[in-house]
């Protein structure tokens, strides 16, 4: 390998030179030849056909034509003027156009020599017209790199006004290939590329710029797929094997008191199935001598609090400390409320700290949890502050993890000589295959069933034509005694507009459900943390029967009596989120029923969340379509995993290869957890490239 070439700066490259290098810089990031070499194709074009004249159909799309230029002139006027070129085989006429360059054009076509061209055909009545075609002399055709599949890189507005054009791309990879006769060193060992029959590298980064057939630009495809996903699950399959070794957990070998009396005199009813094979695996974890580090997934209602609960007792049963983060004060309210009861059965202390701890009670807290005589703490962001050390933290449990980052776990870290066990919870269901692909430096467990008895929530769709109704049903609903959340979008930058149809909504609301029959709270982001408590309490404790809110109550709000969930202007909520919002009920004995407020107006997008909703109650059903609607873009911790920076792989068309990917780098390391035999040399040597700079990761992969 010619590693010097490779990093030559991209202006050094022939027909490039430093006002298109800076372009190329800009604009694709572009800095060497070995960037260029990986700017890969995003489709193809059949060039393997050539059309008659008289073959072309009306919607032929991109075709292929040998022919002549019979004619050149200009036509029009000011903005309408246009060079327009008559082009004949020996089967008919078209017209080739041209808005821009024309006088380029003009001096350089050259009439009665054969061109092949390409372009996009139009009709208009009988007549059919190519803009600006691709343009080649018939004899230059012939000599150039024949290709089967005509390659079109992905181009920027900046970069065709910059004239980089895909044929000035082609030009550029062509000048690597031929004239650079650049080469790059193979990234797998020989074993792999004969089990799945790959293609060299370089014989890959070739055919994917220049596809000679179909089959070959598909094996070019599979091989450089392969490699990027291997590389990926290799290096976090790495990273969670250093991490077992490497760092230390507490042992918790007792199950002691804590846990036989809570599960014996306390716990209000069985375990589901998949509670009790989750506290298998957790406790497996805590028994193994490294940290824990697992996610635990399970959808809104599955149960995940007693889950946590019951792995705090395992902590306190070997005398450590735990405690239990929510991203909201709400929701840590609630932790500590319905932990609270359970504790002093058990006669363990549990505090609850957050933002709006006073300063007294504050001080009160950091010192028992710096004497120990505090066994559980819940709280907000506020428990990561400094001034808050423990004894013996054990165990931290963190709930719904898309709101705390990895740097705030590694605060957590740094607050024992061991680091915590750490168990992060999360309702947000992510198809199991990905989360594994996304977190493999996770451990997950799954809850996948729900307590028994739970009746699904009737949703339904109602457009804003049928308020009335919806009122009227309303009203029967508080009459049986229930609870109703009305739930409007809060979205950043539309802030203000959100908090007028809130404050307007909750006007109309008040008017149709008057006191003295109606008691109704309010609960929003722009409200201080103790109003927002006392309201929230309020419906908590039954005192009022409608909730107003925005989505601050999204996240793991128990309110068993609340039966009905309006959410106004459905249709600007993504799919998880009004997943989550409908979770807020069905948690009673009582049927309930979520109701989705919408115009009349609807994108594709909002028709098919909708009908998802209506249609199923499953948690990863739903997450499949949000997947497939929003791609892997925005869902929780794909930033981090890099694995959106694919070059060539699709997370979801190409979860297949990944798995076996996976499999195979998982083989690998059980039988060379180092990475140590001579023929897996080439593998190290990658990964270390990986690993030493980010930045590499893409050549690699
Ligand atoms: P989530 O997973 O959304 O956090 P919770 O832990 O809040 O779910 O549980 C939802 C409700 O189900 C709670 O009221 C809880 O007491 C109840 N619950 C949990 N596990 C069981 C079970 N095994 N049997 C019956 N009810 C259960
Ligand atoms: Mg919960």
């Amino acid at each position: 390998m010619n590693t010097t070439s490779l990093q030559t700066p991209i202006e050094y490259l022939k027909g490039v030179g430093s006002n298109r290098g800076e372009v190329l810089r800009k604009e694709l990031n572009i800095h060497t030849y070995q960037d260029l070499l990986y700017h890969f194709p995003h489709r193809y074009i059949d060039k393997t056909q050539y059309y008659k004249i008289n073959q072309i159909q009306p919607n032929s799309s991109d075709i292929q034509i040998i022919g002549k230029i019979t004619h050149l002139k200009t036509v029009g006027e000011s903005r309408g003027k246009r060079l327009v070129a008559d082009f004949v085989d020996d089967t008919g006429k078209i017209e080739l156009v041209w808005f821009r360059g024309q006088k380029y054009f003009r001096e350089s076509l050259k009439i009665n020599v054969p061109y092949v061209i390409f372009g996009k055909a139009n009709w208009y009545g009988q007549n059919i017209s190519i803009a600006h075609p691709d343009m080649e002399l018939l004899t230059l055709h012939e000599k150039s790199l024949k290709v089967a599949m005509q390659p079109i890189y992905p181009s920027t507005e900046m970069l065709s006004k910059k004239g980089i054009t895909n044929k000035v791309m082609v030009n550029m990879m062509s000048q690597l290939f031929v004239e650079q006769k650049i080469a790059v060193a193979e990234t797998l060992p020989n074993y792999i590329l004969e089990h799945y029959k790959l293609i060299s590298k370089n014989e890959a980064l070739f055919q994917i710029h220049f596809p000679q057939s179909a089959n070959k630009l598909a094996l070019a495809e599979f091989r450089l797929k392969f490699e990027e996903l291997f590389y990926i699950q290799l290096q976090l399959l790495l990273k969670n094997q250093i991490r077992k070794q490497k760092i230390k957990g507490y042992v918790f070998e007792n199950v002691g008191d804590y846990t036989h009396k809570f599960y014996n005199e306390v716990l209000p009813f069985d375990l589901t199935n998949a509670q009790k094979k989750v506290l298998k695996e957790i406790r497996n974890d805590l028994g193994n001598g490294a940290q824990m580090n697992r996610l635990l997934q399970g959808d809104v209602g599955s149960g995940k609090t007693i889950v946590a609960f019951m792995t705090c007792l395992l902590a306190l049963d070997n005398q450590m400390q735990t405690c239990i983060m929510a991203p909201t004060e709400i929701l840590a309210t609630q932790h500590y409320n319905s932990l609270y009861a359970f504790a002093e059965k058990l006669n363990l202390k549990i505090a609850l700290l957050t933002g709006s701890t006073k300063t007294k009670e504050r001080k009160e807290i950091h010192e028992s949890l710096e004497n120990g005589s505090l066994d559980i703490l819940v709280g907000t962001h506020a428990v990561l502050e400094d001034k808050v050390q423990f004894k013996n933290l054990g165990l931290a449990i963190i709930d719904e993890q898309h709101r705390f980052g990895v740097a705030q776990r590694a605060k957590l870290w740094k607050k024992n000589a061991i680091p915590p066990h750490i168990l992060v919870m999360t309702a947000t269901p992510i198809p199991r295959t990905l989360a594994m692909s996304l977190y493999g430096d996770l451990d997950i467990s799954v809850i996948d069933e729900l307590p028994p008895g739970r009746k699904s929530v009737k949703t339904v769709h109602r457009r804003d034509g049928n308020r009335l109704k919806v009122f009227r049903f309303i009203k029967d609903e508080i009459k049986k005694g229930r609870q109703v959340y009305i739930v409007y979008p809060l979205i950043q930058e539309s802030e203000k507009l959100d908090y007028k149809d809130l404050m307007d909504g909750y006007e109309s609301i008040a008017r149709e459900f008057p006191t003295p029959e109606y008691q109704i709270s309010i609960v929003h982001g722009k409200m201080k943390a103790a109003d927002k408590d006392y309201e929230m309490n309020r419906f908590v404790k039954g005192e009022t029967q409608i909730m107003v809110a925005t989505t601050v109550i999204e996240v793991g709000v128990n309110v068993p009596n609340a039966s009905v969930m309006i959410i106004e202007s459905a249709e600007r909520f993504g799919l998880s989120q009004l997943h989550q919002l409908r979770g807020r009920v069905g948690r009673g004995a009582e049927q309930s029923y979520c109701i989705l407020m919408t115009g009349y107006k609807l994108s594709e997008d909002s028709i098919t969340r909708i009908q998802t909703m209506t249609s199923t109650s499953d948690g990863f059903e739903i997450a499949e379509v949000d997947l497939k609607l929003r791609g892997p873009g925005d869902l929780m911790g794909t930033q981090q995993s890099g694995i959106l920076n694919l070059r060539i792989a699709d997370i979801l068309k190409d979860n297949q290869l990944l798995q076996a990917a996976r499999a195979f780098a998982k083989n690998i390391l059980s039988e060379d957890s180092k990475l140590e035999l001579p023929k897996n040399q080439i593998l190290k040597r990658n990964y270390i490239l990986l690993t030493k700079d980010k930045k590499k990761w893409q050549y690699i992969s």
